[in-house]
C-alpha cells in the first residue's frame, strides 16, 4: 500500500508542547503575546502604563492612567476559570492533535477534573473554533460532496430514504498547488437547487471553480458566481477519481473522529431542526453495524475501522 506522506506531517509533540507550555509563567506569557502583540493597552483609556497586582489566581494589569483593572483572561473562552492556565492549555493540545477525535471523558481523564469540568472545557474550545471557522469562506478550487450523517432507524426505511439522517454539505478549498486549505460541514435542509444555492451563498467566494460529481442540485453553486466542474462518477472508484481525493479524504477523517469520539451521537442536537424531515432526539450508536455513511451517489457504507486519511468510497 502506497505511503500518504500526509500521515507524516510534523506536529507538535507533547515533550516540546510542556517545554513551551508546561507552567503557568509560560502558558500566561503566551497569552499576554497572543492578547497584545505590541505590549498592554488599556481596553478603557487605552493607555500602555501599567502595573501587575500581585496576589490574584490569574494575572491582573491595573492602568497606570485611569487605574482600571484588567484580567489576563478577561474577554477569552477562560474569563472567570479557577483553573490554572496550564490545564486549558494541555485541553487545547490535546483537542487539536486528537485526529481520531476525544470525548469530554478522555478528556476527563486527562486533565484530573470532573467530568462537568471538562465537559465545559471541551464545549467551550469547539465553540471557539467554531466560532472563528464560520468567518471563512472557501475559495479558489472547491470539492464538494453531498453526504448523510445518521444511523438506521428500527422499522424504518434504508438509505436515502431514512427518517433520522442528516443531510449535509461537505466542501474543502484547495490552493493553487493543489493543498487542501479549509473544509465546511453544512446541515442542509435537503440536497435541491434552492438549499445548494443558499449554502453556496453562504459558504463560497464568487468565482471559485466547483468539482462535484452528477448530482443535479449542485448546479446551483453558480448562483453564487462560481463555476461548476460536474463529473459523471459512474461504477469508477474513488482512486479513479482524483478530482474527489480530499473530499473523500475529509469524510473518511470524519467517520474516524466521531466513531473515535462517540458511542452514540444526537446529530439533530447538534445540526438543528431541519423542517419538513422527520428526526429522532435519539439516535442509534454511531458504531460498527450501526455507523453509516451514505452518500447520494449510492448508499456506500464505510469499514467500520478506516484509516484516518486514506480515501474512502
Ligand atoms: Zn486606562
Amino acid at each position: 500500500m502506497a505511503m500518504n506522506r500526509v500521515q507524516f506531517q510534523p506536529g507538535l509533540s507533547m515533550p516540546e508542547f510542556i517545554k513551551r507550555y508546561g507552567t503557568e509563567v509560560s502558558c500566561e506569557a503566551a497569552l499576554e503575546q497572543a492578547r497584545w502583540p505590541a505590549g498592554f493597552r488599556c481596553p478603557r483609556c487605552n493607555g500602555s502604563p501599567y502595573s501587575r497586582v500581585h496576589g490574584r489566581a490569574h494575572a491582573l494589569f491595573q492602568c497606570q492612567t485611569c487605574r482600571h483593572q484588567t484580567s489576563l483572561i478577561a474577554g477569552t473562552v477562560m474569563q472567570g476559570t479557577k483553573l490554572p492556565l496550564t490545564v486549558w492549555f494541555l485541553a487545547i493540545y490535546l483537542i487539536s492533535q486528537a485526529k481520531t477525535g476525544l470525548s469530554s471523558l478522555a478528556l476527563k481523564r486527562h486533565l484530573g477534573v470532573s467530568y462537568p469540568t471538562a465537559w465545559l472545557i471541551h464545549h467551550k474550545l469547539m465553540q471557539a473554533m467554531a466560532d472563528r471557522e464560520a468567518r471563512y469562506v472557501l475559495d479558489r478550487q472547491v470539492q464538494v460532496d453531498d453526504a448523510y450523517l445518521g444511523g438506521e432507524r428500527t422499522g424504518g426505511k434504508a438509505g436515502r430514504g431514512s427518517e433520522n439522517k442528516v443531510p449535509f454539505v461537505a466542501a474543502v478549498s484547495l490552493s493553487d498547488e493543489g493543498h487542501p486549505l479549509r473544509v465546511k460541514l453544512t446541515p442542509v435542509a435537503g440536497f435541491s437547487l434552492k438549499a445548494i444555492a443558499q449554502w453556496a451563498k453562504a459558504n463560497l467566494a464568487p468565482a471559485s471553480t466547483v468539482f462535484s460529481d452528477g448530482l443535479a442540485c449542485f448546479a446551483a453553486v453558480t448562483a453564487a458566481g462560481c463555476t461548476h466542474q460536474p463529473t459523471v462518477v459512474g461504477a469508477r472508484k474513488p482512486k479513479d477519481l482524483p478530482e474527489f481525493k480530499w473530499i473523500n479524504t475529509v469524510l473518511g477523517n470524519l467517520k474516524t473522529s466521531l466513531s473515535g469520539s462517540y458511542h452514540a451521537f444526537d446529530f439533530q442536537k447538534v445540526c438543528g431542526p431541519i423542517p419538513g424531515r422527520v428526526r429522532l432526539s435519539i439516535q442509534p450508536p454511531l458504531q460498527s453495524e450501526h455507523a453509516e455513511y451514505t452518500t447520494a451517489r449510492g448508499c456506500r457504507r464505510l469499514p467500520a475501522k478506516t484509516p484516518a486519511g486514506d480515501s474512502v468510497g
